[in-house]
């Protein structure tokens, strides 16, 4: 399996395999991970990589942090398990409640809601935004607004929001109360002579336009990530949030913060919301939350959803809404330590002091022939291939050339997301300016490499 058939080289263990996780699929030869050391993870054949992908954009603290193995094992010690239902909890769930609430500033924050990932996360955003529509008497407040390419989870609503066809295509998704906006990608969308800030006006106005024929009485909420992830690292071009939000003000519309990539630290800010200047009325967090040593999910709510839901709590038909593991005190406890560590260790800030190192190196590359655009912010990246420089002219997709270049970092010990002709960066924030140039100097080489395949 190391051995492609069409004499392209090396493959890459899955890097042509779908997206799938819960199915194993042991017959395409996985990559078996068997241990991880601060920025690295080995497989089973002891053979070291760097993870610049930091997991799946989450293992913000490495893969050794000995406190979080201890916060971890010392709840596990006493009490492993109780749940969070019917007015019962644990305190770590309470605590880590009040640090989130104390954490984000962007806006005051009144209550927050825990679920196991973020696909619940966001989940439970549509049902929370319903039941307080319901509850304020205006039940026909029932559609959400996302964009094309955002990636939001894999549940049925939250893969609904996403915006990325195979996660609809023979799922008869979108769901029918899901709209799309448009995607903010300034280099692949922009119009000739178009500045930033007049195609961030653009993109206002058609969602005011999309809110104003859909009727805004019926449009309950838009959902953003801060910048999007998966589907290409795409920052959001200038003004374009102060512009959509002052749109959703007009119209009475929600604004729902995915943060669920962006949050504590990784845009060098402690969220992404502080970064763009966002206020938003709820937020969905996961992965970094517990530096993914447990599964965690969480929603911040405002003090003004909080209020009306909690006026319904003595009433029949309260929220009913909740999972067995909600507020998991062993997640809990891994993700106040996790916190902690954020804190104490100024980790956003020495997000900021990586910054250039990271964005600079890597851009250093960006007038390679096959490079279309290289974007991100503070320790994520996104990487495009392409043909003559042109977004509108893509390399046949069965070259497989991010293919090539995701196999030829993993060939010299690196490990990169691969997606279509896209590649994606977000190394554990604990990465050190060592390892960034490692990091930079594989993706200098497995560049060179795929030049010279793809001039082939
Ligand atoms: N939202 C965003 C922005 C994500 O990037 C992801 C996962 O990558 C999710 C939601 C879904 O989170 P999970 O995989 O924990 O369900």
């Amino acid at each position: 399996h190391t051995e492609s058939e069409d004499g392209r080289g090396f493959k890459g263990h899955g890097m042509l395999a779908p997206f799938t996780a819960g199915w194993q699929i042991s017959d395409l030869h996985p990559l078996v991970i068997e241990r991880s050391e601060g920025s690295y993870v080995f497989d089973t054949n002891g053979k070291k990589y760097l993870d610049s992908l930091a997991g799946l954009w989450c293992t913000a603290l490495g893969g050794s942090e000995p406190q979080l193995v201890a916060a971890a094992t010392s709840q596990l010690n006493k009490l492993p398990f109780y749940h969070s239902f019917w007015n019962r909890t644990t305190k770590p769930s309470l605590d880590l409640a009040k640090e989130l609430l104390e954490m984000f500033t962007a806006r005051k924050m009144g209550k927050v809601f825990f679920t196991n990932s973020g696909s619940e996360a966001n989940d439970s955003q549509v049902k929370l935004v319903w039941y307080y529509n319901n509850a304020l008497g205006r039940p026909n407040k029932k559609k959400f607004i996302a964009r094309t390419k955002a990636y939001h989870g894999s549940t049925l609503i939250s893969a609904s929001l996403s915006g990325l066809s195979p996660l609809h295509q023979k799922f008869d998704l979108p769901a029918p109360f899901v709209l799309h906006t448009d995607c903010p990608h300034y280099w692949r969308y922009q119009l000739p002579g178009e500045t930033e800030e007049e195609f961030s006006s653009r993109l206002a106005t058609n969602l005011e336009n999309l809110i104003l024929k859909e009727g805004p009485d019926t449009i309950a909420a838009f959902i953003a990530e801060p910048i999007m992830g998966a589907g290409g690292v795409i920052p959001p071009p200038k003004y374009y949030f102060e512009k959509v939000q002052a749109v959703l003000k007009k119209y009475d519309i929600l604004f729902i913060a995915d943060e669920v990539i962006t949050a504590f630290g990784r845009l060098g800010t402690m969220f992404g919301c502080d970064k763009y200047n966002i206020q938003p009325d709820l937020v969905s967090l996961a992965k970094a939350l517990s530096s993914a040593y447990m599964p965690i999910g969480a929603i911040l709510v405002s003090p003004e959803i909080a209020d009306v839901i909690h006026s319904q709590s003595n009433k029949l038909g309260s929220f009913s809404h909740g999972f067995t593991y909600s507020g998991h005190p062993v997640s809990c406890a891994v993700a106040l330590e996790a916190l902690k560590i954020y804190k104490e260790r100024n980790i956003a800030e020495c997000v900021r002091n990586l910054t250039p190192h990271f964005q600079e190196g890597i851009k250093a590359f960006a007038g390679s022939p096959i490079i279309g655009e290289i974007r991100g912010a503070g320790l994520i990246l996104g990487t495009e291939f392409i043909d003559n420089k042109s977004p509108n002219d893509p390399f046949p997709s069965e070259w497989g050339v991010g293919a090539i270049f995701g196999a030829e970092c993993e060939k010299r010990g690196m490990l990169v997301r691969v997606a279509g002709d896209g590649i994606f960066m977000s190394p554990p924030l604990t990465i050190s300016p060592q390892e960034l140039d490692e990091l930079i100097g594989i993706y200098g080489e497995a560049l060179k490499s795929t030049e010279e395949k793809v001039e082939d």
